[in-house]
Formats: structure tokens, sequence, C-alpha cells
């Protein structure tokens, strides 16, 4: 079947209607020349340059987001030089001076030889997209930082004390160091909330984390609510003399806060009792297991009167 010469025109105008009606905005670069030999009068509505403004592949890169240019340039010269379609999301500058993100979709047009001919693409304007990838990552961050926080004290909860602890665990297994645990447990806690009332309970617990807080000072040393009044501190590469002491500062620190609790037996100010175990795991050793042997010290502290530490070897 022969095409005639009209119908061929009508195609094209047909074509040319089409591409330039379309929100994605098509293009054509000449590889030998490396110049624009076609670009969609919508550029001019996204970006505010005219379509005349677009001459070289010179001023596609220049009017890039500076920290998009040297990678996205390097991305899509490497791909076209070997032929292959590929396409990049990179910041396009506005003639005003703003910034709209772009997915450039790209196909390599070859000659009858195989050779790189041409590239022709479209350009589409992702912007509302991206913006909301951005705020869903924002909100994914929230999340996550939430997922790991007791919302009562806003210090680390059990879930987050259980990953660390994995990961301290592990890395002190593999060099062969101590790794110190303290559980701390708030005495008489419980009359403290029958006579001062639970929202006071609730301040009192607020405050405790805080003063823990700065009990531990190394930037590896962590500190959670393990729950209710019970507190525990990570004292990765810290051994029983040094654990010992980070125990005797929390135990001060607590008492010196001066936090009055005049149904307590053995003061009239709020005190804690201390379990403290260091360990250099190995192999058999469990975390769960190290976990209970600190939690059997601090239970005999509270037999020996509570407001002190109890240290196992
Ligand atoms: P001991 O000296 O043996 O530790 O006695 P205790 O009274 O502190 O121990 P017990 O475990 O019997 O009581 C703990 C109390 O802590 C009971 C519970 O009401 C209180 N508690 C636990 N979580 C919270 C909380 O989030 N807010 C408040 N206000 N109280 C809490
Ligand atoms: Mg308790
Ligand atoms: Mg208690």
């Amino acid at each position: 079947m022969t095409v005639s010469k009209g119908n061929m025109e009508t195609d094209s105008a047909v074509y040319k209607t089409l591409l330039e009606s379309t929100k994605a905005i098509p293009w054509k670069i000449d590889w030998h020349t490396l110049e624009f030999s076609y670009i969609g009068p919508q550029i001019e509505s996204l970006l505010g340059w005219p379509p005349s403004s677009w001459v070289s592949v010179e001023d596609w890169a220049s009017r890039m987001h500076p920290e998009d240019k040297e990678w996205v340039v390097d991305f899509c010269v490497a791909q076209s030089k070997s032929g292959t379609d590929h396409e990049a999301d990179y910041r396009a500058l506005t003639k005003d001076g703003n910034y709209v993100w772009i997915r450039d979709v790209v196909h390599v047009v070859r000659n009858e030889h195989g050779e790189v001919d041409a590239l022709i693409g479209f350009m589409f304007d992702i912007s509302e997209r991206k913006t909301t990838e951005e705020k869903l990552m924002v909100l994914q961050k929230e999340l996550e930082e939430l997922s790991f926080k007791d919302s009562l004290t806003g210090i680390a909860n059990r879930r987050r004390f259980d990953a660390i602890l994995e990961e301290e665990w592990a890395h002190a297994l593999r060099n062969h160091q101590p790794l110190s645990l303290i559980m701390l447990d708030i005495d008489y806690f419980k009359q403290y909330n029958d006579h001062y009332g639970h929202i006071q309970g609730d301040d009192c617990l607020k405050r405790v984390g805080q003063i823990l807080g700065s009990a531990a000072t190394r930037s590896r040393d962590f500190l959670a609510r393990f729950g209710g009044e019970e507190f525990v501190l990570v004292l990765p590469e810290t051994d029983a003399e040094a654990a010992k002491k980070v125990a005797e500062r929390c135990r001060n620190l607590v008492f010196k806060a001066q936090i009055p609790h005049e149904k307590s037996q053995v003061s009239q100010l709020l005190t804690v009792s201390l379990g403290v175990s260091t360990i250099i795991p190995s192999r058999n050793d469990e975390p769960i297991r190290f976990i209970e042997e600190v939690d059997r010290q601090l239970y005999r502290a509270k037999q020996k009167g509570r407001n002190c530490l109890v240290q196992s070897n």
C-alpha cells in the first residue's frame, strides 16, 4: 500500500498536535551536534524559558539544580553513549529562580549502522509527587521516632532497649569487651502514687527520667524506661568498677533531687534501688539471661533495704 503525501502531512500534523497538547514535554537532541532539534512549547509554561532558548545540551545542563547537575549529566551522557534508554529525576531551574522536579525519560535512537543518532525524550513535571514523597518521608521519620520513644518520659522505650542491647551485645561479643547493665527501680512507688496521686506520679517518672539522662555521659551509654517505674542503662565497653560508679551516681542524683516521698519507708525523699552486672559475652551467653541476672541483683537490693545497689560479678 502506498501512502499519499497528503496523508503523511495530515499525520505529522496530528502527531504534532498530540505531542504539544500533552502534559509531558517532548524533545529531541541531535547526538552529533548536541543541540536540540525540537522541544515542545509546553516547556515555556512549565519553566518560563521559551523553546527558542533551548539550543544545546549546555542550556539543559545549566538549568539544573547545582546538587543534581553533576550526577545527572554524567549519568545521562554515559547511558546515551552506551545506547541505553534511561530516565533521571532532577530539579530544573525556572526563569524566575525556582526549581521544579522533573522526570526526564530518554530513548536513544540509532541509525541503520547501530550508531547513536539522536536522543528523544519526555520531561514530566513530578513536583507534586516529590512533595508528597518528602512529606511521607518526614512522617515516616516521626513515626519511627515515636515507635522508639516512651510517650510519658520522652526517653527510649522497651522496644528500643531490646534493639540496642542486641546491637551492643553483638559488638561486645565480637570485640571481647565488657558490657554493663544497670536496672533501677523506684522505692515504694505504689505508696507514692497512693499518696500524691497518679498525675504527680507521672511527673515524678518524667523527672527521674531526666535525672538519669544526665548520669551516664559516654556517647554510646543508653537509657530506657524498661516499664512502669523501672529504668535501665546499657553501658558498652564499661567494666564492673566503672559501672558501679555510674550506678552510684544514679542513686546520688535521684536522692539529691530531693523529691519528697512522705510515705517511703526508707527516707522522706524519693530513692531508687539498683541491680548492676557486667559481662564479656561469649557464644553460649544470651542477652535475656543477662537481663535476668541484673534483675536478680535488683531484687537483692530491695531485700537489703532499698536505696542501695547490688552488683554481681
Ligand atoms: P518497691 O520498693 O518494692 O519497688 O515497691 P513499689 O511500690 O515501687 O513496687 P510495685 O511494683 O509494687 O509498684 C510499682 C508502682 O508503680 C505501681 C504502679 O501504680 C506504679 N506505676 C507503674 N507505671 C506507672 C506510670 O506510668 N505512672 C504512674 N503514676 N505510676 C506507675
Ligand atoms: Mg517495679
Ligand atoms: Mg518500685
